[in-house]
C-alpha cells in the first residue's frame, strides 16, 4: 500500500488517523515528516465535505502525492446543528476546549435530557491522483452530558456520550470503534481496497 500524507495541523486528529489507518494497512505521514510546508488554507466551505476537499486539494497541489484530509465537528440538535463546521472556532479560535465546553454547557443548561441529542461528523477526502478523488462521511450519534467526564480524547470528548459514557472515558480502541472518524476511515479503506483491486 502506498504512503499517504495526512493534511492536518491538529495533533490529536493526526494521532487518531494514524492509529486507525495503521492497522488497515495504510501508512500515514505528515507533510512535515516529508519536509513539506503546507502553510495555511482558508476553510470557507459550507459543509464538512466541502472543507475536507478544500484541505485535501490544497495539500495535493503542493505535494503531488496521495493525500487524506478530515473535516469534522460536533452537531447539537437543540442548537440546530451548531457548532457544526465551526466547532474548532466556537467561542473564538484561541479559546481553550475547557472554555468552549463551559460555554456550550451554559447554552444547553435549560435543555432537558430527552432533547440533548447530538452527533459527531467526520468528512474525509482522499486524493490519489489528478482524476481520483474519494469522499466519505462518518457519523456517531450520542448525547451531550450535563458535565464533562473522563480524561482521554480531545476537543468535545468529555461532554459527548454514547450509552451514557463520554468519549473521553473510553480507551483509544473503544473510541475508534464507535467514532465518526473511525467510521469514515473504515469506509475509505473499503473504497481504496476496491480501487487497488482494479488497478
Ligand atoms: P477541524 O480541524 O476544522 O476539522 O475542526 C474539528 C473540530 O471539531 C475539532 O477542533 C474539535 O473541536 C471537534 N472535533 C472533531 N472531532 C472530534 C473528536 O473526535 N472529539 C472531540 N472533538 C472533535
Amino acid at each position: 500500500m502506498r504512503e499517504f500524507i495526512i493534511a492536518t495541523n491538529n495533533k490529536n486528529k493526526l494521532i487518531e488517523i494514524e492509529r486507525i489507518l495503521g492497522p488497515l494497512g495504510i501508512t500515514a505521514v505528515t507533510a512535515g515528516e516529508r519536509g513539506i510546508d503546507l502553510g495555511d488554507v482558508v476553510e470557507d466551505g459550507e459543509t464538512f465535505i466541502d472543507n475536507a476537499y478544500i484541505k485535501a486539494k490544497h495539500a495535493f497541489d503542493i505535494c503531488h502525492c496521495p493525500v487524506i484530509a478530515d473535516d469534522s465537528g460536533l452537531c447539537i440538535d437543540a442548537l440546530d446543528g451548531r457548532p457544526g463546521i465551526y466547532s474548532a472556532r466556537y467561542g473564538g479560535e484561541s479559546t481553550s476546549y475547557s472554555d468552549k465546553i463551559t460555554m456550550l454547557l451554559k447554552e444547553l443548561e435549560d435543555v432537558p435530557e430527552e432533547a440533548r441529542g447530538a452527533h459527531f461528523t467526520s468528512a474525509v477526502c482522499c486524493i490519489l491522483d489528478d482524476s481520483t478523488v474519494i469522499k466519505v462521511e462518518g457519523r456517531c450519534e450520542g448525547r451531550i452530558a450535563y458535565e464533562p467526564s473522563g480524561s482521554g480524547g480531545f476537543g468535545y470528548d468529555p461532554i459527548f456520550t454514547v450509552d451514557g459514557v463520554s468519549f473521553a472515558s473510553l480507551s483509544a480502541e473503544e473510541k475508534d470503534r464507535l467514532s465518526h472518524r473511525g467510521n469514515a476511515l473504515r469506509m475509505l479503506r473499503d473504497k481504496l481496497a476496491e480501487i487497488m483491486k482494479t488497478d
